[in-house]
C-alpha cells in the first residue's frame, strides 16, 4: 500500500469526490476548498513535484492544462479560473505528488500574490 495520499486515492483506498477520470489523469474536489469552486487534477502515476519532473512527463502535463477548462465549465466556473501548482518548500507545496489546483466559481479572485 502506498504512503502517498493521493496515490491511495487512484487506487480508490481513500474516497474522493471525482470530476474527471481517463487513463493519465484524475480530478477531485479539494478536501478544504478555498472558494465555490477548487478541484485538484492530478497525473495518476507518482510524480512528486514539478521540480522533479522529467521530459516524459510533458504528455501528461499537457493532459492536465488541456482538460483545465472543461473541468472547471463542469463544476460550474464558466467565467475563467486560475491554476495554481505549489512547489517545493518555498512554493508551500504539502502533499507531494504534484496537483493543479483549479478555484473560481465566485466573484473574481485578488490579485496576484502579495510578498
Ligand atoms: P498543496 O500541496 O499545498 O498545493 O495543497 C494540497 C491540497 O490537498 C490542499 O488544498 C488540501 O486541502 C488538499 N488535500 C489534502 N488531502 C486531501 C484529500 N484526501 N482529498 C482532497 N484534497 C486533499
Ligand atoms: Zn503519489
Amino acid at each position: 500500500m502506498s504512503d502517498c495520499i493521493f496515490c491511495r486515492i487512484v487506487e480508490g483506498e481513500i474516497p474522493a469526490q471525482k470530476v474527471f477520470e481517463d487513463d493519465e489523469i484524475l480530478a477531485f474536489k479539494d478536501i478544504h476548498p478555498i472558494a465555490p469552486v477548487h478541484i485538484l487534477v492530478i497525473p495518476k502515476r507518482h510524480i512528486e513535484s514539478l521540480d522533479a519532473s522529467v521530459e516524459s512527463d510533458a504528455n501528461v502535463f499537457g493532459r492536465m492544462l488541456v482538460k483545465a477548462g472543461p473541468i472547471a465549465r463542469e463544476v460550474g466556473a464558466h467565467d475563467g479560473f486560475r491554476t495554481i501548482i505549489n512547489t517545493g518548500r518555498i512554493g508551500r507545496q504539502e502533499v507531494y505528488h504534484l496537483h493543479m489546483h483549479i478555484i473560481g466559481g465566485g466573484d473574481p479572485l485578488p490579485a496576484m500574490i502579495k510578498y
